[in-house]
């Protein structure tokens, strides 16, 4: 078993207190805490190797460089890439979609099809909605039920020879839904389509491997993971990653250069240009050496627990409704209380210490699906407690008497 409050004792943040209260964090989904370790590396690659990497010959350089590549390493080893170099480091989750999407707009042709799920956050409808128009291809959606699931016949029928890419996430951010990844992978594979994972959500609670779910891309960003923000990963596999084309152009990613032709770097640098997020990338190696070492299974078991604890006592509240009611899930909640719009609870319990997120979770689709305008979700870490689920149940109670 982990011991909860010596985790707690990492991360300073989580002793402030807010309004007066103790902090309950329960927003990350939108970004994790930051570990002391964590914040600690950022201010050393500053004091003792901070130069540009990939360029000069001299010993910082070297050093910086070397701590970028070993911190690429460990990203590909953490989700079982078969090669670093298909390992690309981004600003987050929404770079390595674009930089997917932005590559695409030269394969795809009028009349290919995209397939996206109705579960999908903006960050990965947006981008594939801007290429469908660029390009004439047209856009599908798998649809939902009730449960917040992914309909997985109404997936297979929309499938065909025409279906080019399918994208879909590993785990819903608005409803927490685990989708059967795999089995839409080997799917999309069976017609010829690209996959992309996005595992914005997933990376924080479990370990991907990337060759056993075999899809073509992965994308998933450092600061929801304990990493440093403007950090991320875009995992794509060779083949792919060389048929692509470069998504910006600059110092870094090229061979050779001149006004007749430029000729591109090879991978990783062909899709890295400019001067990235050094300090950034060096340090999300060190949060997911952190999260190794707390123990993906360890995290699971607690955040189970933190689910179960939350669903169970939140459903004792009159009124309550939970969306995202599937088996599959991760320490996500999402609910609403009758006749109380998300906002007004929200803006109560802060008041009283209580982080939670309102509104519809950049995924605007999921809420008209369900005729609301949004809702209140509480998101467990591992380094939250069964305390402080009491605390939110104990201040929605008041805020619902308050409004009522
Ligand atoms: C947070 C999130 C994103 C966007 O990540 P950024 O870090 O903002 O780029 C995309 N998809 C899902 C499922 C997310 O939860």
């Amino acid at each position: 078993m982990l011991d909860i409050q010596k985790i707690r004792a990492e991360f300073p943040i989580l002793s402030q207190t807010v309004n007066g209260k103790p902090l309950v964090y329960f927003d990350n989904g939108a970004t994790s805490q930051k570990p002391q370790i964590v914040i600690d590396a950022i201010a050393k690659y500053y004091q003792e190797i901070n130069a540009n990497i990939h360029r000069g010959v001299h010993t910082l350089s070297q050093l910086a460089t070397d701590a970028y590549e070993i911190s690429r390493g460990k990203v590909q080893h953490h989700i079982n890439a078969k090669f670093a170099h298909e390992v690309l480091f981004t600003s987050g989750t929404t770079h390595g979609i674009n930089l997917v999407t932005n590559g695409f707009a030269s394969i795809l042709k009028p009349g290919d099809e995209v397939i996206v799920s109705s579960l999908e956050h903006h960050s990965n409808i947006v981008p594939w909605q801007m290429l469908c128009e660029k390009t004439g291809a047209v856009l599908r959606v798998i649809p939902i039920n009730e449960d917040g699931e992914l309909i997985m016949e109404a997936y297979e029928s929309l499938l065909s020879e025409k279906t080019k890419v399918v994208t879909v996430n590993h785990i819903s951010n608005a409803l927490g839904i685990i989708n059967p990844i795999k089995y839409i992978i080997e799917k999309a594979h069976a017609v010829g389509a690209a996959v992309l994972i996005d595992g914005a959500q997933a990376v924080p609670h479990l370990k991907p491997d990337v060759q056993d779910l075999d899809c073509d891309f992965y994308a998933f960003s450092g600061h929801k993971m304990c990493g440093p923000t403007g950090t991320g990963i875009l995992y794509g596999k060779e083949a792919w990653l060389n048929k692509l084309p470069p998504y910006q152009g600059g110092g870094e990613m090229i061979k050779e250069v001149t006004f007749e032709k430029t000729t591109y770097a090879d991978l990783p640098h062909k899709f890295e240009a400019g001067t990235p997020n050094i300090a950034g990338g060096i340090v999300l190696g060190t949060a997911i050496d952190y999260l190794n070492t707390v123990g993906f299974e360890n995290i699971q078991k607690q955040e189970e627990e933190l689910l179960a604890h939350a669903t169970k006592s939140l459903l004792e509240i009159e009124g309550l409704k939970i969306y995202g009611t599937g088996k599959n899930k991760a320490s996500v909640v999402s609910f609403n209380i009758d006749g109380i719009h998300p906002y007004d609870i929200g803006s109560i319990i802060d008041k009283l210490g209580i982080a939670v997120r309102t509104g519809h979770h950049c995924a605007q689709p999921i809420m008209n699906f369900f005729c609301i305008p949004g809702t209140i979700r509480a998101s467990f870490s591992f380094y939250n407690t069964k305390e402080e689920i009491d605390l939110m149940v104990e201040a929605v109670k008041k805020a619902k008497t308050m409004l009522s």
